[in-house]
Formats: structure tokens, sequence, C-alpha cells
């Protein structure tokens, strides 16, 4: 079933190329804050432009 769930913005942020639905969301510096599954949190947190440090992170769905 398909929902209004926000989709993962992949590891940087700037094109999605996952799919997968977003748990978490990553807040960042200067623009809007990044949707991320949790295969892509890590990742993010190291590579996703804009990332907050230490990181800032809300959980936004039922994983
Ligand atoms: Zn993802």
């Amino acid at each position: 079933m398909s929902s209004d769930r926000e989709m993962c913005g992949g590891p940087y942020g700037e094109v999605s190329e996952c799919g997968d639905p977003a748990v978490f969301e990553v807040r960042r510096h200067d623009r809007s804050s990044l949707p991320v599954c949790p295969l892509h949190l890590g990742p993010s947190l190291l590579m996703g432009s804009g990332v907050l440090w230490p990181p800032e992170i809300s959980l936004v769905a039922r994983p």
C-alpha cells in the first residue's frame, strides 16, 4: 500500500535513488532536512551536504 510517507533522499540528499520510505530526518545547515531510510542514515551523516555536526536526527516514521 502506498502512502504519503516521505521517500529516502539517498546518502547525499541531492538525488533520490533509494526509493525506500524515510524513517529519519537529518537536520542540515541552510537547507531542508534530509529524509533517509535506516540504511542511508549513516552514510548521509558522513557524506550529506550541510549536515550538522554533531548530527541532529529526528525519527519521523516507524522503521
Ligand atoms: Zn535510502
